[in-house]
């Protein structure tokens, strides 16, 4: 087959570049984790699926990759620095009554079962910031002493004005110095003890009551928030490395801050490729606690909430997400839910029917062939264009109809070669489980269906006692089996289990 030439669209240079590796066959790729100061919520989940989505691509393609991405344990404020921001750890810490690393340990579990439970692959390196100080405070030196910061009772602020004169910053972002300067202008109180509005703190002196301190050259303080991505990125993948990705919101000031760091510790820009997620939405705004208009996973699988008509499973939510780009919104609805629950079920039941079909014995390859043959390279090709996986996905239906147009009679299997049946199978395998990472919930397979078939008949005990308005007994049902970590859902269609 022929191979495609993977383009990606650049945030830097704002345009789809072909992808070029700095090093023969390797990629190296930083990703911005979670902040651990509480739970991972679905806008987080999108970003890290969709960057799964571009690790395992990237794999498959064959290239040896090494996925960094991090876990933000320590420098990130509630607001500024100068309107008195505090560490976000050290503040739910001090609210809870807990050691902030209670605070990062429990909040990074629930984020890893997280992950897990949304089937993504592990990055090869995690690191913390808090054990990466040494070489912060090693940046900040670095910084200092090629004259782009400045100490000011001891904190380290990067001196914006000086740099903007020597690099462009702005670039990655769009922003340009003058009018962040004009902007913050109005907020002189904001500057606090910064010469210019746009500097930023790389080294924060820390008040007595703060809880999270190191010892430095300047005071007893913490990093910066975006000091740790400058280093834990350039430590494990270079200072010139291929791909740097996060959510669009962290475009400015964070990368762009990033960005300035690199140059200003060592003259050299670090990522090749900046790739940007964009947000999750719902019912069409912004998802937010504050208007009531938030779910967490946990609600979304129970449908314990009153914007989904029923739970929705892992799986379910996983197909849902790869079915826009990642660059662009993804606004979640009950409708859009529902239509991806029966999509994916469809491409899945498709896929089943494809396994277990055999050759004609006296095959040839005809059209059939080669518009099977087509859709599977342009499969393909979707894929590399940008990692569309709903236009890869658009391909997987047409081939699905194909599939049960075989089934059905209305295609002939005379017309599909042998090679071409065994190149369908391997292409659905290949999307469905490697590139897209889904896998099945149904947890039959190992034991012959026999957990199938024993939840068939628990659903259908509970029905009964359903029926006869026993709700006695079917609760007791459904809480046996959440305590046994199986989850039911109710639906129009029938009851549903998945495991939790
Ligand atoms: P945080 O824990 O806030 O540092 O964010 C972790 C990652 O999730 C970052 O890459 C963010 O850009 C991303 N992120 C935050 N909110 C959303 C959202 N609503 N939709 C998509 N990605 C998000
Ligand atoms: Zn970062």
């Amino acid at each position: 087959m022929k191979k495609h030439q993977l383009k990606v669209q650049n945030s830097l240079t704002r345009k789809k570049e072909i992808f070029e590796p700095l090093h023969d066959g390797k990629v190296g790729m930083y990703v911005c984790g979670p902040t651990v100061y509480s739970d991972v919520h679905l806008g987080n989940c999108r970003t890290f699926v969709s960057f799964d989505v571009i690790y395992r691509y990237l794999k498959y393609l064959g290239y040896k990759v090494r996925y960094v991405r991090n876990i933000t344990d320590v420098g990130h404020l509630v607001g500024d620095v100068d309107t008195g921001g505090e560490d976000k750890i050290s503040k739910k810490a001090r609210l809870e009554q807990l050691e902030p690393m209670e605070v990062v340990q429990r909040y990074m579990n629930g984020f890893h079962e997280m992950m897990t439970v949304f089937n993504t692959e592990k990055p090869d390196i995690e690191p913390r910031a808090t054990g990466h100080i040494i070489g912060q405070i090693k940046m900040v030196q670095d910084i200092l002493d090629r004259g782009y910061a400045y100490v000011k009772n001891g904190s380290v602020y990067f001196d914006t004005l000086k740099f903007a004169k020597d690099y462009p910053y702005g670039e990655l972002s769009g922003r340009k110095i003058d009018e962040l300067i004009a902007e913050s202008r109005d907020d002189l109180k904001g500057q606090g003890e910064k010469n210019n509005p746009s500097d930023f703190a790389i080294w924060i002196k820390a008040e007595p009551t703060h809880l999270m301190r190191w010892e430095s050259p300047w005071s007893v303080g913490f990093p910066g928030w975006h000091l740790e991505c400058s280093v834990m990125s350039t430590k494990y993948l270079g200072k010139h490395f291929d791909i740097h990705g996060g959510g669009n919101d962290l475009k400015f000031p964070h990368h762009e801050n990033e960005v300035a760091q690199n140059y200003g510790a060592c003259d050299c820009a670090p990522a090749k490729y900046w790739l940007h997620t964009n947000m999750l939405l719902m019912n069409g705004k912004k998802m937010s606690k504050s208007d009531d208009n938030s779910i967490t996973p946990q609600q979304l699988f129970t449908g314990d909430s009153k914007h989904v008509s029923k739970g929705y499973s892992p799986m379910t939510i996983r197909f849902f997400m790869l079915q826009s780009h990642y660059a662009s919104t993804l606004d979640l609805s009950d409708d859009a839910l529902s239509a991806a629950e029966k999509g994916y079920k469809r491409l899945t039941e498709a896929n089943k029917v494809l396994q277990a079909m055999q050759p004609d014995p006296a095959a040839k390859a005809g059209d059939l062939d080669k518009e099977i043959s087509d859709l599977i390279d342009l499969a393909h090709a979707e894929m590399s264009d940008d990692f569309s996986t709903p236009r890869a996905i658009g391909r997987l239906f047409e081939l699905s109809a194909k599939i049960n147009g075989l089934k059905g009679g209305q295609l002939n299997k005379k017309d599909l070669s042998a090679e071409t049946l065994e190149l369908l199978k391997t292409t659905f395998t290949d999307f469905i489980y490697t590139i897209f990472g889904l896998k099945d919930e149904d947890a039959g397979g190992s034991d012959n269906g026999v957990t199938d078939s024993l939840m068939q008949l628990i659903i259908d005990m509970r029905k009964t006692a359903r029926e006869q308005k026993d709700w006695g007994t079917s609760d007791k049902i459904r809480d046996a089996l959440k305590e046994a970590g199986v989850q039911l859902k109710d639906g129009k269609e029938g009851t549903e289990w998945s495991l939790v």
